[in-house]
């Protein structure tokens, strides 16, 4: 079975990187069937884990089960099968499989109604299995299983398994792994995957070469990588599950950690950026003249953002801040001291309306000072147009505001030094490198109102420095939220109306702007017509949609601020940045078709004021029965508790850090900050929210380990770089863009 000479590199066992037929067990079917499935060498198999285990705990002995008829989740019985029996059933005729099984304590009977045909030759006599599912009872009040999930632990001759039921009782554990039908088909169940693992392991763990360092593993108190690796498959007992399970989701963490650690490496190093003067007058003035007092927040992000700038290398620098708290004003400060510097400053927003919001805000703050602040979005007239880009060329430009217009190949600077990119995930990395390009290695800010968990930070910007705003201006009043049903809703409307005869001004924010095919989505522009004929005839209403022409929105948006409109019905484009301290209510229709961060960006139009502001949504759950999206009957159930779970979790709390972490619980990192186009390989085992302190760790010694040694020369860090070379590359080259 060694048919390869051993190898001096690793621990003298045959190398891992063989093709999967050097293991016993596996021949050209299997190997192709595993090929399939990714598994292409000995190693990739020795690396498929487990998706769960058995253990003592979890095993109900037979004469037990009663004690279980209500357990909330499915219990699981080992026995071996005593008895196989088909029987027709006599009221519907239809055949039955009876399978007994038996235990030190008992028997116990399974029942199939579907699938007989299969199942009548599927069991020998003696094999040994476990059982999972709810107890139940029949006719005469006995304990049955029905349609049980089973795995098969030992036929009954099967000589060279292990006696689980022995092994069971000095704290062993059964590893259970995922398969497919068609893994199935060749005897890749559970059980199979099991023997071929146990016979890898045999035969080839001496071959897998430590990747992690001593030095680190001591520090860290990692297991060696076969002790893990023998842990995660066969683990003696709970114990050697943990260490193995802590050591291989360390190895994953800290790969990944590594990968972030070049990338920023590779942005510091190689450029020189710009060393700005931090003396300004325009930012003291700006200071002096501000109706409020900067929070103790916003001045220590902006120390940390001057520090930066005052270094030779570029700033790359992710400022966050819940709604409201701020940020503007910090990033305006900081571009003023470039401008100061006599570079010139890029400010892009995602959306029109946001870019002309900031141009405004920019312009209303800066009415005092010399600066020449232009604005540059697609909608724009064509001599307009040519005007800004002149003037962005000749450097007259001192600021620009726009959107992804500005990455275009005809916008040219003279000098652009510094880049405010706002709300960031809607802008992919390849972007932020695109305006980077039209700079000398300009400082870079990029600002995100998502408050991210700090272990995802690290994560999905762990090649930015992070600065967090986590303090809320004094002057403002908790908005109070509630959720009202979609026949509550004249009520929601006559509250409406008293507030804006107070002079207040409303929002309404509708899901979509047309129907879209053959979901039934309430249009905005329907809408508004019934609102404002029929609902609100007395009031002055105005209708905001992603489709109107920029001057259009820019218009309705200007009236609105000045109080003209009252009540604006909106789409989501309103959903970020829109700043009208007087508008104190947020009404969203259709609420339980939102995501919670949408959710949470929608409520921080209001309570901008000193007013006390409102947030209602409006659900409707009926939607999730009617909707027609394909979804099987469990899945309805399921997104619609979850839209109970989001709306609920808007009331509870307006806090945006616990609402991330909900919105997290639900979704997964990976929908949630779509690192999958992030270059962030999958992880098998670890979990960036539970194992927070895993990613810490892997992170300083990653960082530091490319600080000691950046080329990863010296012997005992030949192998990370080996590893780190062979299954990181994708992801580097990735990073190269960013
Ligand atoms: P965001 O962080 O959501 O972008 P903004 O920068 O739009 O927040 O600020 C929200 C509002 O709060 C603006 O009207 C701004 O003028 C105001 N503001 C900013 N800083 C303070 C402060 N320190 N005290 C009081 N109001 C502030
Ligand atoms: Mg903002």
């Amino acid at each position: 079975m060694n048919r390869q000479p051993p190898s001096p590199a690793n621990g003298g066992g045959p190398p891992a990187d063989a093709p999967l037929q050097y293991v016993k067990g596996i021949g050209p079917k299997r190997a192709s069937a595993l090929e399939a499935v990714g598994i292409r060498t000995i190693r990739d198999l020795l690396f498929y884990f487990p998706f769960d285990y058995l253990d003592r705990s979890k095993i109900i002995s037979i004469r037990d089960l009663r004690k279980y008829v209500d357990a909330e989740r499915p219990v699981t019985v080992i026995g071996e099968v005593y008895r196989v029996e088909m029987r027709r059933s006599r009221r519907s005729n239809r055949l039955i499989f009876f399978l007994t099984l038996k235990d030190d304590t008992g028997f116990l009977t399974c029942v199939w109604f579907e699938g007989v045909q299969w199942f009548k030759d599927a069991f020998e006599l003696g094999e040994l299995l476990a059982v999972s599912a709810y107890p139940d009872f029949d006719k005469l009040g006995r304990i049955q299983f029905t349609h049980p999930e089973f795995d098969r632990l030992r036929g009954a001759q099967e000589e060279d398994e292990p006696d689980w039921g022995k092994l069971f009782n000095t704290g062993a554990i059964i590893p259970k792994y995922p398969s497919t039908s068609e893994l199935g088909k060749v005897g890749l169940d559970s059980r199979g995957f099991r023997r071929i693992i146990r016979n890898a392991l045999k035969s080839h763990l001496m071959g897998i070469e430590e990747v992690l360092p001593e030095e680190i593993r001591e520090r860290a108190n990692l297991a060696g990588c076969r002790t893990a690796l023998q842990g995660i498959h066969f683990p003696e007992n709970s114990d050697a599950l943990e260490i193995a399970r802590r050591r291989l989701k360390f190895e994953e963490l800290f790969f990944l950690q590594l990968m972030l650690a070049y990338r920023k490496r590779r942005y510091g190093l190689e450029k020189k950026g710009i060393t700005y003067s931090l003396e300004s007058t325009l930012a003291r003035k700006l200071v002096a003249a501000l109706p409020f007092q900067l929070t103790k927040a916003q001045r220590r992000v902006l120390r940390e953002i001057a520090d930066d700038m005052r270094k030779p290398t570029p700033m790359n620098r992710l400022l966050q801040g819940d709604v409201g708290s701020g940020k503007t004003i910090v990033a305006l400060l900081s571009m003023l001291v470039a401008v100061e510097n006599d570079f010139q400053v890029a400010l892009m927003a995602p959306t029109e309306v946001l870019a002309e919001q900031h141009y405004r805000t920019l312009c209303a703050y800066l009415e005092n000072l010399p600066v020449n602040v232009r604005l540059l979005i697609g909608g724009q007239k064509k001599k307009l147009r040519e005007d800004v880009l002149e003037d962005l060329r000749s450097g007259r430009a001192q600021i620009v505001v726009g959107t992804h217009a500005l990455l275009e190949e005809n916008v040219r600077f003279a000098h652009l030094g510094f880049v405010v990119i706002d709300e960031q995930h809607r802008f992919g990395v390849m972007q932020r490198a695109t305006l980077r390009e039209k700079g000398l290695n300009p400082d870079v800010l990029v600002m995100t109102a998502t408050p991210i968990p700090r272990t995802l930070a690290l994560t999905v910007y762990g090649d930015l420095d992070v600065s967090v705003i986590d303090e809320m201006p004094a002057n403002r009043k908790p908005i109070k939220t509630g959720v009202r049903l979609e026949d509550q809703k004249d009520k929601v409307y006559d509250f409406v109306k008293q507030e804006v005869r107070q002079g207040r001004q409303v929002y309404i924010v509708f899901p979509l702007i047309e129907e879209s095919e053959k979901v039934d989505l309430k249009a905005a522009t329907v809408e508004f017509e019934h609102l404002k004929s029929a609902v609100f005839p007395s009031v002055r209403l105005g209708l905001l949609h992603g489709r109107m022409k920029s001057e259009e929105k820019d218009q309705i948006m200007q009236s609105f601020k000045a109080g003209e409109i009252q009540i604006l019905v909106s789409t989501t484009v309103i959903e970020v940045g829109i700043d009208v301290p007087n508008a104190t209510i947020m009404i969203v229709e259709n609420a339980e078709r939102f995501g919670l961060s949408q959710l949470h960006q929608l409520r921080g139009r209001v309570g901008r004021g000193a007013d006390q502001s409102f947030c209602i949504l409006i659900a409707n759950y009926g939607w999730f029965d009617g909707h027609r999206r394909g979804l099987e009957p469990g899945e309805v159930k399921k997104e619609k508790l979850n839209a109970k779970i989001r709306l609920e979790t808007m009331v509870e709390t307006i806090d945006g850090f616990k609402i991330a972490e909900v919105d997290l619980r639900l979704r997964g990192p990976g929908e949630f900050f779509g690192l999958r186009q992030s270059g962030v390989p999958a992880f098998r085992l670890a979990n960036l929210v539970e194992d927070a302190e895993l990613v810490a760790m892997a992170r300083k010694e990653a960082f530091s380990l490319v600080d000691r040694d950046p080329q990863l020369r010296s012997d005992s860090h030949r192998s990370v770089r080996k590893h780190f070379e062979s299954q990181y590359r994708d992801a580097l080259e990735l990073g190269n863009v960013g």
